[in-house]
């Protein structure tokens, strides 16, 4: 039998340990990590354990999960840097998405420029 395991998708080895990371949160529905190329002195992933290629995906199939990245990374974000930074899905290679295993970049320390580059 075929195992359908997306071995494809990088987060999900993540998810299972197989690669590592440096993971800052873990919980029932959500982990996350820093990311490897930060792009801000905070600069952290929160992902959902169950592969959804995207934000709005997420919202369809899983709300809770989806509610619950985004209270994560509102703690992180309170703990890391005043609760303010920028939380970013990109969805679409057009505009930056590489991995398709839905992602929230939460951003910050640091100002940003509006609108974005
Ligand atoms: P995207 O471009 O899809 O919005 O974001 C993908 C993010 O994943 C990038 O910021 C990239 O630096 C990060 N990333 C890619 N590969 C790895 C990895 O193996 N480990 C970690 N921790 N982050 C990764």
């Amino acid at each position: 039998s075929r195992v359908q395991r997306a071995p494809d998708d990088l987060f999900l080895r993540i998810v299972a340990g197989e690669v590592p990371a440096t993971i800052v949160h873990s919980d029932d529905l959500v982990v996350a990590f820093e990311d490897v190329n930060p792009q801000a002195p905070v600069h952290v992933l929160v992902i959902p354990r169950e592969r959804h290629e995207n934000v709005a995906q997420l919202a369809a199939a899983a709300p809770a999960t989806l509610a619950r990245l985004v209270e994560v990374a509102q703690r992180i974000a309170d703990e890391r840097c005043g609760g303010e930074y920028r939380l970013v899905f990109n969805t679409g290679t057009a505009v930056g998405q590489s991995v398709f295993h839905v992602h929230g970049h939460v951003l910050g320390g640091r100002g940003f420029t509006w609108p974005p580059g």
